[in-house]
């Protein structure tokens, strides 16, 4: 099995813990949890923490809108000069 090195992903840091949260760096979204991994690609079949989930979106939202004001700044430095 090759092995993975996520440093996200979904997962269960405890027996306890009946729902999968979601983290990054070792630290949930939510921030009640640590954990170091192994993480588990995203199984739907678990119950999955609500706040983290909200977090994830959020952070998924964030990144799109970074990406496309790079974009745009990218876009208007690579017109020459005298063509504005
Ligand atoms: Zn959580």
């Amino acid at each position: 099995m090759p092995e993975q090195n996520w440093t996200e992903g979904w997962a269960r840091p405890a027996m306890k813990s009946r729902k999968q949260h979601y983290f990054i760096d070792g630290q949930s979204l939510c921030k009640q949890w640590e954990y170091g991994g192994p993480y588990d690609e995203c199984d739907h079949a678990e119950p999955n923490c609500a706040e983290c989930g909200r977090q994830l979106a959020k952070l998924c939202k964030a990144i799109v809108e970074i990406d496309r004001a790079l974009e745009q700044i990218l876009d208007t430095e690579c017109v020459p000069e005298g063509t504005r």
